[in-house]
């Protein structure tokens, strides 16, 4: 009766550093075949226990500039301590083409671009419990320095004041019922009205007639239960 949309839908998570987004994604992404997460290219340098092409494909400056030129990203962002960050077009394209959702983990600037490029994206913002929890998580992991660590606050309270601009925001204050939360969002968004492409009803006439001689509503009594 309804025939919707074959396309995959664009669903972007973004949110306060050390929120959890990695987490929720792959939660997001176990067991689900419908569901996948575009890997950006980034000019930073690559962290311990990073895999390229999996966490990252990490290039250098020049390769980066060289594909900017090549008009071979959606979006692309100087992301803190001024590195390169953008999302490939071509992949991207492809999923979507074959139906599958993909995940963008972007920051705010490349969610507006892609927004504006594709309106229907959703938005999902998630944030951490308080910055007193970020700032323990951050020292705990011991993997930035001091000014990378003031720099990933200033950011973090930009970011908070751009939440206004996603279509949901989602706190993390426990796992699995934000996981939870999260996959209704975007079970809900599978059901927007825009997706309908063709919808067929019944002929109203040739309906209301078959309804008139129906034996059944004919001799259609009410049941007051008494
Ligand atoms: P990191 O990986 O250095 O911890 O964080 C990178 C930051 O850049 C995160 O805020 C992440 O959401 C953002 N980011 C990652 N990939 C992209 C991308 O392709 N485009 C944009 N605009 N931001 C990205």
């Amino acid at each position: 009766m309804i025939k919707t949309k074959k396309t995959g839908e664009l669903i972007i998570i973004s949110g306060t550093t050390c929120a959890g987004k990695g987490t929720i994604i792959n939660k997001l992404l176990e067991n689900n075949n419908n569901i996948c997460l575009s890997t950006s290219y980034t000019s930073r340098p690559i962290r311990p226990k990073e895999t390229n092409g999996v966490d990252y494909y990490f290039v250098t400056h020049e390769e980066f500039e060289e594909k900017i030129k090549n008009n071979d990203f959606l979006e692309y962002a100087r992301v803190r301590y001024r590195e390169y960050f953008g999302t490939p077009k071509k992949e991207v394209i492809e999923i979507l083409k074959s139906g599958k959702d993909v995940i963008l983990e972007i920051d705010v600037q490349g969610a507006q671009i892609i927004k504006e490029k594709f309106p229907n994206t959703l938005l999902i913002f998630i944030l951490a419990p308080s910055m007193e929890e970020v700032k323990r998580r951050i020292l705990k992991r011991k993997t930035e320095t001091q000014e990378q660590i003031i720099d990933r606050f200033k950011t973090a309270y930009k970011e908070i004041n751009e939440v206004n601009k996603y279509n949901y925001v989602v706190i993390n204050d426990d796992i699995d019922k934000c996981v939870e939360k999260v996959k209704s969002i975007i079970l809900a968004n599978k059901c927007r009205v825009d997706r309908i492409e063709e919808m067929s009803v019944e002929n109203e006439e040739e309906f209301m007639h078959e309804l008139l001689m129906d034996k059944d509503f004919i001799n259609l009594k009410i049941d007051y239960g008494e």
